[in-house]
């Protein structure tokens, strides 16, 4: 194992003090590829969107973590619009695509990967699901994601035991940031990605928007009209809206009123 990380990282920017790298899917994938062939200690990918930005500001550890995360896709299309008010360009990556790609990668490459999180039937479903739209990928393993904490340590010793080079982990957030933090250093896997509930939909338990929907960049409303009981977490949306149009009319300094050439600022 090489500790050091790919090289290849992107141009890191911040959506209200969030970071978020400019990466499109192919460089997201080359960075994993790029992880597990260096067979490099594990990197995280995580998930930026709206509901993780306002949660961030909520709890200052998950904000930590998420600083230290090697991979932060532009999951949500709320950081899209936030990074083009700003003048910034990022492609969406959202996170349940980049796990069929690199679900894809593993196929192709023969890396073994490791599914971690769900409800039992929702894992076996899914499992089966990514094992029929890639027949040559090997999963190496999968647990449900109600392991009891004194069972913990053998789930880590199986994960290791598996030989899986990218682990998936479904717990939801926060849930699976602090499972990374505290078991990453004991795991031998090279890329861990949180898909928080991921595999819910890949089992069907759960209904992804439909393509047109998606093209419309409209999961999010798709998901509230499915779901009413997210309304509570989806009200974070136009909380965040708003925080990113007062940051950028903030920021906007109309022309000849900004500190001119000799004005210092202390
Ligand atoms: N989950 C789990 N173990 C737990 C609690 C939750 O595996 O102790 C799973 C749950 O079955 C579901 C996912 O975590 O599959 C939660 O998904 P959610 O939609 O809440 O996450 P998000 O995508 O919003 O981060």
């Amino acid at each position: 194992m090489t500790p050091e990380a790919p090289s290849s990282v992107p141009q890191r920017l911040e959506i209200l003090g969030v970071p978020v790298d400019a990466v499109d899917m192919a460089r997201a994938v080359a960075f994993a590829d790029e992880a597990v062939r260096a067979e490099s200690r594990p990197q995280s990918i995580l998930a930026v969107n709206p509901e993780k930005v306002m949660s961030l500001a909520k709890d200052p550890w998950l904000a930590e973590f998420f600083r230290g995360g090697r991979l932060l896709i532009p999951d949500g299309i709320g950081v899209v619009w936030a990074a083009k008010l700003q003048h910034a360009s990022l492609a969406r990556v959202p996170g349940a695509d980049l796990m069929q790609e690199l679900c894809a990668l593993a196929a192709r490459r023969g890396y073994a990967i490791y599914l971690y999180g769900a409800k039992e039937e929702v894992s076996a479903a899914a499992a089966a699901h990514l094992q029929a739209r890639h027949p040559s990928l090997r999963i190496a393993g999968r647990s449900n994601g109600y392991v009891p904490a004194e069972r913990m340590g053998e789930l880590v010793d199986a994960i290791n035991r598996s030989g899986a080079r990218i682990l998936f982990v479904a717990l939801g957030s926060p849930r699976q940031e602090r499972w990374i933090a505290e078991h990453a250093s004991r795991l031998q896997v090279s890329v861990i990605q949180g898909i928080g509930g991921t595999l819910d939909t890949l089992s069907g338990h759960v209904k992804r928007a439909p393509e047109a929907w998606q093209r419309m960049n409209l999961e999010w409303l798709y998901r509230l009209l499915s779901d009413p009981r997210r309304i509570r977490r989806q009200a974070a949306l136009p909380v965040f809206a708003w925080r990113v149009l007062v940051q950028t009319l903030a920021h906007r300094v109309p022309a000849g009123v900004g500190p001119g050439p000799t004005d210092t600022l202390h």
